[in-house]
This record gives C-alpha cells, sequence and structure tokens, in this order.
C-alpha cells in the first residue's frame, strides 16, 4: 500500500491512496478538473478509481466530489449524515454506498472502516484502510482525540493525523472571536498540543511513520507543527518513527511498510 496527498489544508484536501491494483481518492476537495490533472500526474487514470471515500461534508473535504463522480464515474463512499448535509442528488453522482461506522467496507484490495470522530458536521469520520498486510490511519478535523480512535488507530502501521493549530497563533490572529472559539472547542481542530498529547498517550507501538495534515496557513507554521510532534516522540524514545508534514499543495508518495514484528520461533516455544 502506498498512499500521496495531493492537496491539504482549507484550500482543499485529497489524498490518493494505492493497494494491489486497487486506487481510492480520500476526500475530493479541490475542483474536480484540478483533482483529475492530479491523480492523472501519478498515472493512474481518474476513470479506473474505486471509489471518492468523504470524511464529512465541509466544502474543503467534498467541493469537487459530485462533479469528479460525474464526469468520470467514480462512486463516492461515506457516512449517511455526509450525504444528508452533503446535499447530493443521485442524478449528480455516478453512484454512491454507505459506510456505517465501525462495519468494514471492501473497496478491491482495500477494506475501508469509518471510525466516528467528533467535528462539528453531519456524520464525520476518519478512516482505517487496511490491504496487502498493512494498515493506514487517516483522520482529520475533529477537535478531540477520544477512545475510539486511539483503539482503532492502535495497529495503524503509518498514521495521517490532523495538526490544525498552534494555540497562540490562533488565540493572537485575525479570525472573528466565534470562529476562534469553534476550532477551539471540543467538535473543532485538533492543535499541534493535542497530537502532541496524542503521541504520548495514545499512539500505538505499531506506527512507522505519522505524517501531520491540514495544518493551518494562518494559525500554524510547519516548524511549529513539527517541533511540537518531534519532541513528543522523544520523550517517548520513539525516534523509529518518521515524521512527515503534508504541504497544502501535497507530498511524495509514501509506502505503509509494516512494522517489525518479533521473532515467533520454535526457540520461544520451548520457554512454555
Ligand atoms: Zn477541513
Ligand atoms: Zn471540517
Amino acid at each position: 500500500m502506498r498512499f500521496r496527498v495531493l492537496g491539504s489544508g482549507s484550500s482543499g484536501n485529497t489524498t490518493l491512496i494505492e493497494c494491489g491494483g486497487t486506487a481510492v481518492l480520500v476526500d475530493a476537495g479541490l475542483g474536480a478538473r484540478e483533482m483529475a490533472e492530479r491523480v492523472q500526474s501519478q498515472g493512474v487514470d481518474p476513470g479506473s478509481l474505486a471509489a471518492i471515500v468523504l470524511s464529512h461534508e465541509h466544502g474543503d473535504h467534498c467541493r469537487g466530489a459530485a462533479s469528479f463522480s460525474r464526469k468520470w464515474g467514480v462512486r463516492l463512499l461515506g457516512t449517511r449524515g455526509t450525504y444528508a448535509a452533503g446535499g447530493f442528488g443521485a442524478e449528480d453522482i455516478a453512484g454512491w454506498d454507505v459506510l456505517e461506522p465501525g462495519r468494514p467496507w471492501a473497496c478491491g484490495a482495500i477494506t475501508i472502516t469509518g471510525v466516528a470522530v467528533p467535528h462539528d458536521a453531519a456524520g464525520p469520520v476518519g478512516f482505517v484502510l487496511e490491504g496487502d498486510g498493512v494498515t493506514l490511519g487517516h483522520a482529520t478535523d475533529f477537535g478531540h482525540v477520544n477512545r475510539a480512535l486511539v483503539d482503532a488507530f492502535r495497529p495503524c502501521d503509518t498514521v495521517v493525523i490532523e495538526s490544525n493549530y498552534e494555540p497562540a497563533l490562533l488565540r493572537d490572529g485575525d479570525y472573528p472571536w466565534s470562529l476562534k472559539e469553534r476550532i477551539l472547542g471540543r467538535f473543532g481542530h485538533l492543535s499541534n498540543e493535542d497530537v502532541a498529547q496524542y503521541i504520548k498517550r495514545g499512539l500505538g507501538e505499531a506506527c512507522r511513520t505519522l505524517v501531520l495534515a491540514h495544518l493551518s496557513r494562518q494559525n500554524n507554521h510547519p516548524d511549529l507543527a513539527h517541533m511540537s510532534a518531534l519532541s513528543a516522540l522523544r520523550s517517548r524514545g520513539r525516534t523509529e518513527v518518521r515524521l512527515e508534514i503534508a504541504e497544502p499543495d501535497g507530498m511524495d508518495w509514501i509506502t505503509v511498510a509494516p512494522a517489525p514484528r518479533p521473532a515467533r520461533g520454535p526457540e520461544q516455544l520451548r520457554l512454555f
């Protein structure tokens, strides 16, 4: 399994994931034409995508979903809440399937499980994507890390997680107070400090690559997000974890590699 973030942040989120001949997009927050060009530039035919998997209805995740689906004949996969709030008409899209959080959905060589997350949307989810013996966790847009997400991401070899804002920059910035309160709230967005706490208390031992995504241009800086996560990883002695930042225009391919498992040979069996 490998993936490439093609867009990250409020200007539009979309990630291309490939595994065993199956390719899907997680979120479709760019314009349909722009998204098709970025997919094609990776040598992938947009019409060959098995699904567009939607996390929630906000424009920076859904903007191009309907027109991309219709033009390229790609079905959508999302929760009932996302469809209802996103206002997708059956005639606007190639087709759609309902993702029930917690219930795995087989999409070619990739099995996708939605994990409900706390965000001010109708049915927001993060995802666990499994295939080819590895597991990828992908979650952006949520206000706090809950127990369900920690448990769902524990076996993940790679985790893509939102690191949206630095609290001091947000508080001192130009956003109106109502928006600041929304972002800071339990159903808003995840801060650099929230991610640091997740690394210290929740990140699974299997994780070998951590990608920070959906950074705010106004209220964060890649160096601050990187430093905060790196110091949390070091404080836990997790020096084996590769740390990456998803830029607004995306990033290079990352291969999801399995963590080395402890050998269970006949030597160990003899102990019992
Ligand atoms: Zn977003
Ligand atoms: Zn959102």
